[in-house]
């Protein structure tokens, strides 16, 4: 399988231009052609010779991703599905609005990306760990989402959260090389400050990426505020408790200006009780984190349960009557099998990719 072209960066390109005894500002043409004017393939770039798209042509293919079906519609969520190369399926969501959750104004598009096939973490929550992981993206696989959802809805996506299947922070080589892609002025010039990564908690990669100097965002998926709820939701607490988890995110705090998000997803009578909720404000106080709570969505195979909205806004309360950022999200999503990773499993099952 040839590699993909939009996964090149300028200085990639540039020096397999210059491989080619081809001029340097052809990266520039080409980098415009895929990423500004969205061609649909290289014989589409009019301004190159013809003997370059040639080479381009044997050399690449255009496209990392097929997308194959819409769920939604275009003033919903919309859930796109991609086919793979491998015949592997990865899920990108579109929000067309999103305020509530990462601010910002109403009209703006967010982008959930995926990172990885399938996870390895298996928070218990989780679609995406149901079947166990498969292999990470590569970046042209992570940032060619968003060109596709682009390409797809004809808009413009201004924020981007690394939320959908896969945790970002297993993949972090992969996943920086896709954020320069979709930072690069020269592709899809997104500020920095637009994204956002969400991890179960790798303490030595949320270490790694505090050193990073762009000011991406960073959001925790805790849900749990005690070791001992939290290892019931999240196995990867057994490797990084959260005293370790909290060290990191101080040291986090240390080298950014950007406010953490802790992620609490309310599951009826696992974490949901008021003192969890007490003791989650606390933590919250002490990183300086906002608190995004969001009531359980039913997962096909797992047995959780949503509490009910009174339960779940009492213990919004007690997290915002200590002084803490606090959303509460009481909508359902049930409709588009909202759930990251399920739109994938439903695909891969029927093909038998998946047993
Ligand atoms: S929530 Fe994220 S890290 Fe956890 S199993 Fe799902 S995809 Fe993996």
């Amino acid at each position: 399988m040839l590699p993909s072209l939009t996964g090149l960066s300028h200085e990639e390109l540039t020096s397999w231009l210059k491989e080619q005894g081809e001029p340097a500002f052809r990266a520039n043409q080409i980098l415009d052609w895929m990423w500004k004017k969205k061609a649909d393939s290289i014989d589409a770039m009019s301004n190159l010779p013809a003997t370059l798209r040639a080479k381009l042509t044997s050399s690449f293919r255009l496209a990392s991703l097929t997308h194959t079906h819409t769920q939604g519609s275009a003033d919903t969520t919309r859930k796109f599905l991609f086919k793979l190369h491998d015949g592997r399926y990865v899920e990108s969501v579109l929000i067309p609005a999103n305020p509530a959750l990462y601010g910002g104004t109403s009209d703006r598009r967010t982008l959930c990306v995926s990172s990885q096939v399938g996870c390895a973490y298996g928070c218990k929550f989780c679609a995406s760990g149901l079947a166990g992981f498969t292999r990470n993206l590569d970046a042209s696989e992570i940032a060619g989402q968003v060109l596709a959802a682009e390409q797809l809805s004809n808009e413009r996506v201004d924020n981007i959260v690394f939320m959908g299947m896969g945790e970002p922070l297993a993949n972090i080589n992969n996943l920086l090389a896709a954020i320069n892609l979709i930072t690069n002025e020269k592709t899809l010039h997104l500020g920095a400050r637009h994204l956002t990564i969400s991890t179960s908690g790798l303490v030595p990669q949320i270490r790694q990426l505090a050193e990073h100097p762009q000011q991406i965002r960073l959001a925790i998926s805790l849900h749990g505020a005690t070791d001992e709820i939290r290892q019931q939701i999240m196995p990867v607490n057994r490797k990084w408790p959260l005293a370790e988890l909290f060290d990191a995110l101080d040291y986090w705090n240390s080298r950014k200006n950007q406010k953490l998000t802790l992620e609490y997803i309310l599951i009826e009578n696992i974490n949901d009780s008021l003192e969890q909720a007490t003791i989650l404000a606390r933590v919250a106080r002490r990183l300086h984190a906002k608190v995004n709570l969001i009531p359980y969505n039913t997962v096909e195979g797992l047995e959780w349960k949503r509490p009910n909205d009174k339960q779940c806004r009492a213990f919004r309360d007690i997290v915002k009557n200590a002084g803490v950022q606090a959303t509460l999200r009481l909508e359902k999503g049930h409709d588009i099998d909202a759930a990251c990773g399920q739109l994938r499993l439903k695909q891969e099952t029927a093909e038998g990719i998946i047993r």
